[in-house]
């Protein structure tokens, strides 16, 4: 399928530079988790210095082809822009877009020698590879462990429709080339071999596990996980959900399986189920408009009771909630409506109601009540010379701030390996 949005063309990318009002302070840079230097890279693109605009996005942010296509920015630089007091504000990400997709990645900066030892990276995600790059270029080399495909979630589960495979393929292809000794494919479940044959560890393995549902009917045939089904469809497999869908949760997940339910076949009913209303949808507004534009449609303030069906899924009964104030968390409450329970006629459940660390994984760790992996401020765990960032740390958040904890977690790790541990 075609993408949403076709890259800038050169006359469009240099009008939109020649927007930038350069401002003193670079708010847009400082709102950036990763500190892209974005009036710089513009500067490039208006002097017509493209490979100039790639080493400076590339050297601050390594997943830049990722965010030219998929980071919100509207919620980072953008949101920021002194532009949008005047008319809009500057299109930054289409602006990485046009510079990547006009230029190779493969031009390459000189690597210094190994000097520094060895670095274990367990995770090839964005908070991994950044890691990873981060700490080759200061002399250290590093090895990665990785259970399933490299990238982490952007590769193996975001829609080749906002993502296409060649960009993923030729950015997750280059980092891991250059700047990973070996990748391992192995689910690193004990740290302590790790911690005797290393440097340092840096553990960024993300939210890899997801929430169940608790109610009736979940063991019926036509109920799935949502970023299984993600992860299937994307290796290209055929999803095998029926003619009507229903997708319960508000989260960006929520909205992508949706979305690519429709886009496998564009005849399917794909309802997403939610329990609060439209506003509070926690999806990137982007990703809303974009599905709803396909056919996606929204059942709100619905609150699942259970799956119905004898063998197969038949239906989702729901109860009629209403919105009531808000909870501790500032989140708007809602409330059940007695007696005002219906059935939704489906017959496929796809549940994406959250994700969660692995357990199963890493004894020792301390973890939080939420069972995400502590660190300190400098980024290192409960064990010494052991660091984590991403997901792992903070629970679901965007791929510009995986990158940001894994530039950071590097810097802790070199400063941890000069001092002598
Ligand atoms: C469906 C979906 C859509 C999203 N859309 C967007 C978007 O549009 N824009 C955006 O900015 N963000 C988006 N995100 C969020 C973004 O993908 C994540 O915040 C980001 O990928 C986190 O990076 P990470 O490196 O911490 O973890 P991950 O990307 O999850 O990478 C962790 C890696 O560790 C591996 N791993 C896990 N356990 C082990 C183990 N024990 N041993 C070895 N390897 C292990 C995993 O296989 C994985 O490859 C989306 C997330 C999802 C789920
Ligand atoms: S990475 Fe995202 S937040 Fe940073 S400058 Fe690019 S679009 Fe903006």
């Amino acid at each position: 399928m075609e993408e949403f949005e076709k890259t800038l063309t050169r006359q469009q990318a240099a009008i939109e530079a020649e927007r930038c009002l350069y401002c003193y302070d670079a708010p847009c840079q400082a709102k950036c988790p990763a500190h892209v230097p974005v009036p710089e890279f513009i500067q490039s693109i208006r002097s017509g210095n493209l490979h100039g605009a790639r080493t400076l996005l590339q050297s601050a942010h390594p997943f830049i082809e990722t965010c030219g296509r998929i980071c919100p920015e509207e919620a980072f630089c953008q949101s920021v822009c002194t532009r949008s007091k005047i008319d809009a504000p500057l299109r930054i990400r289409e602006l990485h877009r046009f510079v990547t997709d006009s230029t190779d990645p493969s031009d390459r900066m000189e690597l210094p020698e190994v000097t520094l030892g060895k670095v274990a990276i367990i995770g090839a995600g964005p908070a991994g590879l950044a890691c990873a790059r981060e700490l080759r270029v200061r002399g250290f080399s590093c090895d990665v462990f990785e259970t399933r495909q490299v990238g982490g979630v952007p590769s193996q589960e975001v829609s080749t429709h906002r993502y296409p495979r060649e960009v993923d393929e030729r950015e997750v292809r280059f980092l891991t080339s250059t700047f990973a000794a070996h990748v391992r494919t192995e689910r690193v479940t004990d740290l302590k071999p790790l911690v005797a044959g290393y440097e340092a560890v840096f553990v960024a393995t993300g939210l890899p596990s997801e929430s169940d549902m608790n109610v009736e009917g979940t063991e019926l045939v036509g109920v799935y996980h949502a970023r299984e089904l993600l992860r299937k469809m994307k290796s290209g497999a055929i999803s095998g959900a029926g003619n009507r869908v229903g997708v319960i949760g508000g989260g960006n997940v929520a909205i992508e399986v949706a979305s690519m339910l429709r886009e496998e076949d564009p005849t399917r009913d794909v309802t997403v189920v939610y329990r609060r209303g439209i506003k509070e949808l926690k999806a990137f507004k982007k990703e809303i408009e974009e599905a709803t534009e396909i056919g996606v449609t929204y059942q709100f303030l619905a609150i699942p009771d259970k799956i119905v069906g004898s063998q197969h899924v038949e239906g989702l009964q729901v109860t009629q909630a209403h919105l009531c104030g808000e909870d501790e968390s500032g989140r708007c409450s809602f409330e059940p409506l007695p007696g005002s329970s219906f059935i939704i006629p489906l017959d496929t459940v796809v549940v994406a109601i959250g994700q969660r660390v692995d357990e199963g994984v890493f004894p020792g760790l301390v973890r939080s009540d939420s069972g995400l992996i502590s660190v300190g401020e400098n980024m290192q765990t409960s064990m010494p010379g052991v660091y984590a960032g991403g997901d792992a740390i903070h629970g679901a958040q965007t791929v510009v701030e995986a990158v940001r904890d894994g530039k950071k977690a590097a810097e802790q790790i070199a400063a941890f390996v000069a001092g002598g541990k």
